[in-house]
């Protein structure tokens, strides 16, 4: 349990607010707040940068498995819809 940092008292949540816990001390009514470390997730948590080398990774073998040097239509259309699939984000 939190303890006011004034005072030593007892902290009572408010709730969360993005990664921050924010608490009240019941003593002296102060209020504070507290970095939520966030949890540990058990599979990786896809961002576009992730996605875009994925979908690279899908052209080049792609590209490699039709003994190719350099990327064709094809290639570049596995990688795209490598990339949407990963991040099926509609962008305007
Ligand atoms: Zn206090």
């Amino acid at each position: 349990m939190e303890t006011c940092v004034v005072c030593d008292g007892e902290l009572t949540e408010l709730g969360t607010l993005g990664n921050r816990l924010h608490l009240r001390c019941r003593q002296c009514g102060s209020d504070q707040s507290v970095l939520i470390e966030p949890k540990p997730k058990g599979r990786i948590q896809m961002t576009e940068a992730l996605a875009r080398a994925a979908s690279q990774d899908a052209g080049n073998r792609s590209m490699k498995k039709s003994n190719r040097t350099s990327w064709s239509r094809e290639d570049y259309n596995e990688a795209v819809q490598e990339f949407n699939r990963l991040w099926p984000e509609v962008t305007p």
